[in-house]
């Protein structure tokens, strides 16, 4: 495994390996990472010639009062885990190398997209990750990138993205990995206290009970927001920040479920705020 840490090093590496017309595949990260960033390492090596993952820590992705400081770091840890997992080249970018002095473009994603949901209580969240996606992309010209379901607001973002800028690239979207509990793995579950941990599988908990629901029939929305937000209050200290039904697509508001629907929850369990989505096929 190649560590690089310049753009230049990353341009370097990647023409002498892709030559002869390799694939390239990429999982961008922000490192700490577990088992939900390692499957989607796993399906680029299966799918791809070369796996290139990067680890940075994005600092326009987090607002002024957001945990960007206190975010878990662990980079030799990284780099082992990354070496297990077939990485060909592990990009550890420093920030001033993605954000030099002067720098002053960004990629805004426009609309309801990126203003509901976490763009709600996250105003400038998505424009950092697709300023920062787009710089990657264009550092390591991908065959494919692949992106957690966790995060299904910024694989519907991406996906935009790539429609209306034109990126070459064909974007893979991962199921989502739990704990045995059920809790969504995540590298901010780090900052849960004992107690809340234990709490917080009840929140995939709630979302798997609104699975069985619709399965069983329900098509209001509004009975299963009710539902979410029920169970979701019964949890000691938990705050909902949202329930959302939308369409998983556009992220429009869905008031009867139809189509490709996202089910997503965001709740701050003391300090630490949580996102979980179930995908439902109506
Ligand atoms: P992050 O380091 O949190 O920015 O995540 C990097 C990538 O890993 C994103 O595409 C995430 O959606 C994905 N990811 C994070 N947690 C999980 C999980 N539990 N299951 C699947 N993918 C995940």
């Amino acid at each position: 495994m190649q560590i690089v840490q310049t753009i230049a090093q990353l341009r370097a590496e990647l023409k002498t390996m892709r030559a002869g017309g390799k694939t390239v595949g990429f999982v961008p990260t922000m490192g700490y990472l577990h088992d939900g960033h390692l499957s989607l390492v796993q399906k680029a090596r299966q799918e791809n010639d070369i796996v290139v993952v990067s680890v940075f820590v994005n600092p326009t992705q987090f607002g002024p009062n957001e945990d960007l400081d206190a975010y878990p770091r662990d980079a030799e840890r990284d780099l082992s885990l990354l070496r297990a997992g077939g990485t060909d080249i592990a990009f550890f970018p420093a920030v001033d190398e993605l954000y030099p002095p002067g720098f002053t473009t960004y990629i805004t994603v426009e609309g309801p997209m990126t203003q509901t949901l976490c763009g709600r209580s996250r105003p400038t969240h998505f424009r950092g990750v697709a300023t920062v996606v787009s710089k990657l992309f264009n550092m390591v010209g991908p065959d494919r990138a692949y992106f957690g379901q966790k995060d299904a607001q910024q694989v519907a973002v991406i996906e935009q993205m790539v429609r209306d800028l034109n990126f070459d690239i064909e974007i893979v979207a991962c199921p989502t990995v739990r704990e045995p509990d059920g809790l969504a793995m995540s590298s901010r579950n780090t900052y849960l206290s004992q107690t809340h941990r234990a709490q917080a599988p009840l929140i995939s908990q709630a979302l798997f009970g609104a699975r069985d629901l619709v399965e069983k029939g329900e098509r209001h929305s509004a009975v299963v927001v009710d539902y979410l937000k029920t169970n979701i209050q019964r949890i000691d200290g938990a705050e909902i920040d949202y329930v959302s039904i939308a369409d998983s697509r556009s992220l429009s508001d869905l008031d009867i479920l139809k189509g490709d629907v996202l089910i997503a929850v965001a709740v701050k369990l003391g300090r630490t705020r949580l996102i979980d989505n179930i995908r439902i096929k109506v």
